[in-house]
Parts: C-alpha cells; structure tokens; sequence
C-alpha cells in the first residue's frame, strides 16, 4: 500500500483494559497456552476510539499498557464491575419501562412515578421521549454484549 511510509512514523498503538474473560484462554500477544482467563484489551487509534480488541494474560497486558501485572488485574476487576453495574442499570430499566411503551401516557406516569421531582417541570412527552431514550440505550447495551432482547413483549 502506499500508505507504507505514513505506517511506518504512526506511533504504537494504545491498549486499555477492558475486563476479564474465561471464554479466551490464550494469550493473543505472546501464545501462552491454557490461562486460567485473559485480560479483555481495547485498541486505542490516535484519537483514542476503540478499533479493535484482544485478549492477553496479565504479563502480556500488563507490558502493552505499560502497568504492573497486578495492577493489570485490579483494573480488569474493576472494569468487570464497571460492566456489572452497566447491564444491572440497563436491566433495571428494561424492566421499569418495557410494560408501558406501547402507551405514552402511561409511560410518563411510570417515569414521573420514578422521577417526582420532574412532575413540575416536564410535558408528559417529554417523560415518555426520555423513558423511550432510556429503553432504546439500554437494549443496545445489553445487545452489545450479545443478550437477546425480546423487545417490547419483554416479559417482567
Ligand atoms: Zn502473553
């Protein structure tokens, strides 16, 4: 490609840990067979977007984002509650809108039930255009991270 020489002076591409996997148990930067888990890492572009991921044992992950290996661990832990709490919010909202997002009048009802205080300050629209936003997010999340959604026949 003629791109070679540009190749050639970009730096170094960045890592972050993402979380921890069982499913990868081999280390994708040096081969290391038979990990109890790897470290889920995002590659960074020089804006820093996520181009890709890959997986790598402590040592390997630690080297590339240039931390300790028991750091490395400890961020992963972290980033794995992160994403706990992430799919527990959207979970918890898929469960308090799902029910009434064929009728917009009952889900402002349900959000202002949720949010009192914005009662005084919102249209009903808005409720429902915001319960909608929420409902929309949190299915892409959970999707994202391949859970089915059922949609609006979501059972509670
Ligand atoms: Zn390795």
């Amino acid at each position: 490609m003629a791109e070679t020489q540009v190749g050639k002076q970009t730096r170094a591409p960045a890592y972050r840990v993402k979380g921890t996997t069982d499913d990868v148990t081999e280390c994708q930067i040096c081969g290391k067979p038979e990990l109890k888990g790897t470290v889920i890492l995002d590659i960074l572009d020089e804006d820093g977007n996520v181009e890709d991921i890959t997986y790598a044992g402590t040592t390997c992950a630690g080297r590339l984002t240039g931390t300790a290996a028991r750091h490395v661990r400890r961020a992963a832990e972290l980033a794995d509650c992160k994403a706990a709490q992430r799919l527990e919010w959207a979970r918890e909202k898929i469960a308090a809108f799902a029910a009434a997002e064929h009728d917009d009048v009952l889900l402002a009802e349900v959000f202002f039930g949720r949010n009192p205080a914005q009662r005084a300050r919102w249209t009903a629209e808005r409720a429902a255009a915001d319960a909608r936003w929420f409902l929309a997010v949190s299915r892409e999340m959970l999707a994202a991270r391949g859970i089915v959604q059922p949609g609006s026949d979501w059972p509670l």
